[in-house]
């Protein structure tokens, strides 16, 4: 990227989105004012990743590198997002999770530089103001207000952390622009008592806002955010499940918005699903799945495979009796009084079963899809019952971190004599079991929203809508290689995430178009339209 001539010398090397550091060439240093500012070695930025890496791997924890990583990502962002996509498999653990959840339960006490906007309870009245104070243009927003943190509950104001993580892979994982990014902290206070009592907290020290008045705070944001950035997609991520499904519904028609960990989560997992159906050979309408979860996660997958089996020529009652849920209070059925209001389209008219194993026995089902964020819950009884019923038994342990995960990898492959098709949310490295090697894959939504939100910008798409989501999920199955599939690898490989998300992106545009919700012509090729808008950055 050419520094622009109006900004010089200190004010240039303090711009993280213009500076080069050592890069800056001999012309440029005379050009720019920056004589004497530099050491005098000009360096490459090939030389200047390999030193990041050598000096990233030499520190002792993950969260160091953490730290470490968004030191760089404040002073030098091009250099920053060549390492990131250049080591897109390394880096991605350290910079989204699981570290990411780490750094949020730390982020009062590694943090450093502000970076987004941070709203909170008292800006109420006077949120467009603070939108204003964001000089950039904005084309995405990823917004949380911190209530449900990857699994690890209420952090707060310290979930900034996963917007800003977020963003970095739709700029690395899908070359949007970074100067087009915008993190939001919807700082409505904060439940957990740790936090109110940690002298390093950064956010609002009240208890969250709640009924009226949180729905007004929101409502106030999202008018504001729409006036002020008519053209941006606003992602919701990591909200409570409940207020999670209610703002979806409440705002998807009327505002260009989607939320990750409902539609995110279940168009990676439909992927992984079709992908499974490669090895066992069956159709998608010949499953049953039984969800150990029934949250947002889990509920978004369910509707999403919904409508894909209604796609297939299922009626919705058909496809909604291919599909059961087992929540913390057991299976879910008709008559639980507990139940929420996402939970009812899928309530079975069943007897009520509290054991995981028994509901197995009982359901028979082809696929266990793992949401519910508790560590160790598919034991070996659970394995063994799914190996017992299925030939190819698919198992997905999607929560994460790592602690939270249903079962690990290790533990999928041996607890079915290695016919387990297996999907993780946390990263696990190859299992060799009886000379046989497995290469298990993430079922990680970066396969999914970089693209997705590449596609609605690069279109200019008015709403995002579920069969965006649909041909997503298509898109990424179909670039799973055969060679994939042999090492039982459900997803494409990490560093092909950038050719991964042009496709998707491709794919959700051509339905934008499709459906006249884009603005402007379709282009003849959509693949080349969306590639030709992605930053990769280099000097
Ligand atoms: P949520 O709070 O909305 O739902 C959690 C669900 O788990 C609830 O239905 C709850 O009843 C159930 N549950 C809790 N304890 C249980 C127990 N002991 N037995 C059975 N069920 C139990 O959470 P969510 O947003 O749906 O997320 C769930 C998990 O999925 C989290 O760990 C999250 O990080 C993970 N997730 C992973 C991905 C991914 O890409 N892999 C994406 C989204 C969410």
């Amino acid at each position: 990227m050419d520094a622009p001539g109006s900004v010089h010398g200190i004010a240039l090397l303090r711009d993280p989105l213009l500076n080069k550091g050592t890069a800056f060439t001999e012309q440029e240093r005379d050009a720019l004012g920056l004589r004497g500012l530099l050491p005098a070695h000009v360096q490459s930025m090939e030389v200047q990743a390999a030193r990041i890496l050598v000096n990233l791997r030499a520190l002792p924890t993950d969260l160091e590198r953490y730290v470490a990583l968004n030191a760089l990502h404040d002073r030098n962002e091009a250099l920053f997002f060549r390492v990131v996509i250049d080591n897109i498999d390394e880096i991605q653990p350290l910079i989204y999770t699981p570290t990411v959840g780490l750094a949020c339960q730390r982020f009062g006490h590694i943090f450093q530089r502000p970076r987004g906007l941070f709203i909170s309870a008292n800006d109420r009245g006077r949120i467009a103001e603070l939108l204003n104070n964001w000089t950039y243009e904005a084309k995405l927003i990823v917004a949380t207000d911190g209530q449900r943190i990857l699994g690890l509950g209420d952090l707060g104001a310290n979930g900034m952390g996963i917007p800003v993580g977020k963003l970095s892979l739709y700029s690395a994982c899908a070359g949007i622009h970074p100067s087009l990014c915008l993190p939001v902290m919807l700082d409505v206070g904060t439940n957990n008592e740790e936090l109110l009592n940690d002298p390093y907290y950064i956010g609002v020290r009240q208890k969250r806002l709640h009924g009226a008045a949180y729905d007004a705070f929101i409502d106030e944001f999202m008018e504001a955010a729409h006036d002020r950035f008519p053209n941006a997609l606003i992602q919701f991520e990591d909200f409570a499940s409940q207020t999670a499904v209610r703002l979806l519904g409440q705002y998807r028609d009327r505002f260009c918005t989607f939320n990750d960990d409902i539609q995110g989560t279940a168009a990676v997992a439909l992927a992984g699903l079709l992908s499974a159906l490669r090895v066992s050979g069956g159709t998608l309408t010949e499953q049953t799945v039984l969800f150990f979860g029934a949250g947002q996660a889990a509920t978004g997958i369910a509707d999403l495979v919904t409508s894909a089996l209604v796609a297939q020529g299922l009626t919705e009652a058909e496809a909604l009796a291919r599909l059961t849920f087992f929540d913390v209070n057991g299976l879910v059925v008709q008559g639980r009084p507990d139940l929420a209001g996402h939970n009812m389209r899928y309530a079975r008219a069943l007897p009520p079963i509290h054991d995981f194993v028994t509901a197995i026995r009982t359901l028979k089902p082809t696929a266990i899809i793992g949401a519910a964020g508790v560590g160790i819950a598919f034991t070996p009884e659970v394995l063994a019952a799914m190996a017992e019923i299925n030939e190819r038994p698919i198992v997905f342990a999607l929560s994460n971190p790592t602690s939270k995960a249903e079962c690990t990898a290790q533990q999928a492959y041996h607890g079915t004599g290695g016919r387990a098709l297996f999907a993780c949310g946390s990263p696990y490295g190859p299992v060799t079991l009886e000379g046989k090697t497995f290469v298990p894959r993430q079922g990680n939504n970066s396969y999914i929203f970089p693209g997705v939100g590449l596609g609605v910008i690069a279109s200019g798409a008015r709403l995002v809508t579920d069969e965006m989501f649909m041909a997503a999920a298509h898109t990424l199955a179909e670039l799973v290689s055969d060679a994939d599939i042999a090492q039982g690898s459900l997803y494409p490989a990490l560093p092909r995430l950038r050719e991964v998300s042009a496709h998707i992106a491709a794919s959700v545009a051509a339905v934008a178009f499709q459906r006249g919700l884009a603005s402007g012509d379709a282009p003849n090729d959509l693949l080349a339209f969306v590639s030709a808008q992605m930053y990769d950055p280099r000097y």
